[in-house]
């Protein structure tokens, strides 16, 4: 069988469109403070578009707008600590090639 073709993660991301809602975040982290403890902190590698970034004091910043909503941080969360919801109707990614 011929292998799949290998493909870039970020040339694929660049293809993708973004409708950013400014006004209503579907991504939060329910308590700062669980972020503080995790030492692990696996949101920062399981997040294919770098949604979750490290702040110094230990807690988590959440890049929402980046989102691709795979749904990776809706299980991969040891803690449960993300609450994800849909982007409002009309926002969020849209995928060009399916
Ligand atoms: S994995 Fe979960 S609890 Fe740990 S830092 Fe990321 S969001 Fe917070
Ligand atoms: S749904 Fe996927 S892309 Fe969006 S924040 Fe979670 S892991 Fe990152």
């Amino acid at each position: 069988m011929k292998p799949l073709p290998r493909v870039n993660l970020d040339d694929k991301i660049f293809t993708l469109k973004y409708y950013v809602d400014e006004e209503y975040a579907h991504l939060k982290i329910r308590d700062p403070q669980v972020c503080r403890s995790c030492a692990e902190k696996p949101c920062l590698v399981f997040c294919p578009a770098g949604v979750y970034r490290a702040e110094r004091e230990g807690g988590i910043t959440v890049s929402y707008q980046a989102c691709v909503e795979c749904g990776s941080c809706r299980v991969a969360c040891p803690y449960l600590n993300i609450e994800w919801d849909y982007p409002r109707g009309g926002y969020g990614v849209a995928y060009k090639f399916g």
